[in-house]
């Protein structure tokens, strides 16, 4: 009988309707279910040790040999069933014991040629080497498959063991048809077709020479093997038949469609205070080019904090201000809003284009004039929150939509305000650094314009890491730091299990530290003051007239005060590294040589200080981002999650880079072809993949 991808396995013999609902209740329904439940590791167990050999304890071992003696008996002291064999082969013997496992006398007569995959162990009786519960396998003719071989290793699903697990894929994989794959048409050399591919990423074979077996076995481990790599690809296939499809979509929706001329130009050049770096022209040209176009922009552009992102995105605006349409610009906190407010009105000040701020904390006539002048639909820029997302809020001109630091934004609020307008060109910025070819996945149906240069007279911010006997001569620093017109942040963590009693810490510790700095202006700020108390404590401090500002990370993103000079992180371990690299690229924005002081807590593993010494030693935003991609996964990394990205079984945004840009370059060629229907029906996916694909 031959299995089609789709077959039940309640139809495969062996598995009854008990079997088939355990298997159903993880996720198992079909044979391609059972193909897509990958190994996690392999073991080698292909090499039989002569049993003569074995001299140390403590080894996994495999080997072969017959049975030459078994009995059975109960342990007198505890509740013990014993099975208990000897095996020899031709170089000796050796003594091997289950526990509890009575069956296994039934199975082993005396003459029977047995393969024994375990860990050999020091006997009880403290006289020589045993094998203590080994798996085994009788030796028949057909090929093996738990032992003499490389074995799969699954993680066993609640009742389903591994060797169960291991069966039944050999079992489907011995009678299943895969067929070929849309993909194997067009791969390029070096990967092997997808029916291959399964059925050796399950039973995958050392052939070859030594250094052949070498190579595939570590490639097995790191999931880089060309089986690993084709099914990858196969996933990743998938991930671009969405994102394709998506863009596809944006493109048959018509946009506002902006001009450029000498007055824009000449407005361009009287609002910037600085020239434009190599980057941000580059980034300007490629946003203006998709203003310029019929259908919607959806960019993301990308660049490590200080890199200038904001200047770039007021530009877009100016162009689509001009071309008489509305922006809205979104910010993720009220202190942002406010902030970009205040950027934005100075840089739109020598247009005749208004700026506007609506949040959530203001009142609520300042609220209604706001959304008055915005009916009106006369060309205007709006900076707010989540605030503008709101229904009362209209954009009969919305011409743009810009969101600043995107990982805070879920996929229903960016929806919400392309609900907003026609379908607005959208513009979406982060400093999350994360390499290019994983923006290209991580941010989706989005084209990436990244900003890899910082502006000029940047001087790399230098990071030290002190234990809390340092405070005295920080406390001395901070008053070099103040006399000379630096300005200090000290960052303390929320507490995620009680913000209440973090801002109880927070605030114990700044009198304490007021108490120590009795000349210098401090100021505090936390995410539970009224929006325009701490707007007050950070104007403050932009003007100089709070010289050092006690805050928890609602500084994180985007606050720009050139004179910050310092910066103090209290517990640093308790932040993940992103983080931590954001709240650094709030100082070295000016002249001044800037620092970073992680002042350490109690008690801190040697892992995380590992990884604060790894942070210290580097201003490279990419890099550590890739530190804390592995370290955390992706899904931690960016809010992911949030986005609904499904899990992959073979694919890693990590390891498979090279095959996440082969599947994206392979499916927009099929596309342009006109095949995007039979890529559709030809790709093999895993379940909760093939769901993901939205309707054509
Ligand atoms: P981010 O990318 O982190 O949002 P900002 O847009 O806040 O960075 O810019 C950081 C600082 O660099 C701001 O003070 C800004 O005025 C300044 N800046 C931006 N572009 C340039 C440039 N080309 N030359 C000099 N300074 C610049
Ligand atoms: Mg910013």
């Amino acid at each position: 009988m031959s299995l089609s991808l789709t077959s039940e396995l309640v139809s495969l013999p062996g598995i009854g309707p008990a079997r088939a609902r355990q298997l159903r209740q993880h996720g198992l329904f079909t044979v391609a279910d059972v193909l897509w439940y990958l190994p996690y590791r392999y073991e080698d167990r292909s090499n039989p040790t002569p049993i003569g050999s074995l001299t140390v304890p403590d080894v996994a071992v495999t080997v072969v040999g017959e049975v030459c003696d078994v009995r059975e008996r109960r342990a007198r002291t505890r509740n013990l069933h014993l099975v208990e064999a000897l095996v020899q082969d031709h170089t000796g013997a050796i003594p091997v014991v289950w526990f509890n496992q009575p069956y296994v006398a039934k199975s082993l007569k005396p003459g029977t040629r047995l393969w024994l995959y375990g860990t050999v162990r020091l006997a009880k009786s403290g006289w020589g080497l045993q094998l203590v519960s080994p798996e085994w396998e009788v030796e028949e003719d057909k090929e093996p498959l738990h032992l003499g071989r490389v074995v799969p290793v699954y993680r066993r699903l609640g009742p389903l063991g591994g060797r169960f697990l291991r069966s039944l894929a050999a079992r489907i994989l011995q009678r299943v048809d895969i067929g070929p794959s849309l993909l194997d048409e067009v791969l390029p050399p070096g990967y092997p077709p997808l029916a291959q591919a399964f059925a050796r990423v399950h039973f995958p074979e050392l052939t070859g020479g030594q250094d052949e077996a070498t190579r595939l076995w570590q490639e097995l481990a790191r999931r880089t093997s060309p089986f690993h790599r084709r099914l990858a690809l196969e996933e990743f296939a998938g991930l671009a038949l969405v994102l394709e499809k998506t863009r596809a979509a944006r493109e048959r929706i018509p946009a506002p469609v902006c001009q450029v001329s000498d007055r824009e130009r000449a407005w361009a050049r009287a609002m910037l205070p600085f020239p434009l770096t190599a980057a941000q022209k580059r980034a300007v040209a490629e946003i203006v080019a998709d203003l310029q176009k019929p259908t919607p922009m959806a960019r993301l552009l990308q660049g490590d904090v200080g890199s200038g992102k904001t200047v770039v995105a007021a530009l877009a605006c100016l162009v689509v201000l001009a071309s008489g349409y509305q922006v809205a610009f979104l910010a993720p906190t009220e202190v942002l809003a406010q902030q970009h407010f205040a950027t934005l009105s100075r840089l739109f000040s020598p247009t005749p284009f208004p700026v506007l701020v609506l949040t959530g904390s203001m009142f609520a006539a300042e609220k209604a004039e706001v959304r008055e002048v915005l009916a009106q639909g006369q060309p205007a820029l709006v900076v707010g929150t989540h605030a503008l997302l709101e229904e009362t809020v209209a954009f009969p001109r919305l011409g743009m939509a810009v969101v600043d630091e995107q990982h805070r934004f879920g996929t229903s609020q960016r929806q919400k305000l392309v609900e907003k307008g026609a379908s607005p060109h959208l513009l979406v910025m982060t400093a999350t650094p994360i390499p290019r070819s994983l923006a290209l996945s991580l941010y989706g149906d989005l084209e990436v314009s990244v900003l890899d240069e910082l502006p000029p007279g940047r001087k790399p911010v230098r990071t030290v890491i002190r234990e809390r006997d340092a405070l005295p001569r920080l406390l001395d620093f901070i008053r070099r730091e103040v006399a000379e017109g630096g300005r200090v942040y000290w960052v303390f963590p929320v507490i995620e299990e009680s913000e209440a009693l973090s801002l109880k810490a927070l605030k114990a510790h700044e009198r304490a530290l007021k108490r120590l700095l009795p000349e210098i202006p401090c100021g505090t700020v936390h995410g539970r003051m009224a929006a325009a108390d701490r707007d007050r404590v950070m104007r403050a401090f932009a003007a100089g007239e709070v010289s050092v500002l006690f805050a928890t990370t609602v500084i994180e993103v985007g606050v720009d005060v050139p004179e910050a000079s310092l910066m103090v992180i209290e517990n640093p371990e308790r932040f993940g590294l992103a983080q931590l690299h954001q709240l650094r690229g709030r100082v070295g924005r000016g002249r001044r040589r800037s620092f970073c002081v992680l002042l350490l807590g109690e008690n801190v593993s040697p892992e995380a200080r590992k990884r604060l010494e790894f942070f210290a030693a580097t201003n490279d935003g990419f890099a550590v981002a890739e530190e804390d991609f592995r370290l955390r996964g992706p899904g931690e990394f960016t809010g992911l999650r949030q986005w609904g990205r499904p899990e992959f079984r073979a694919a890693s945004f990590f390891v498979h880079q090279q095959e996440l840009e082969l599947a994206r370059r392979l499916v927009r060629t099929l596309f342009s072809q006109g095949r995007q229907q039979e890529l559709e029906r030809g790709l093999l996916l895993p379940p909760s993949l093939g769901q993901e694909i939205p309707p054509a």
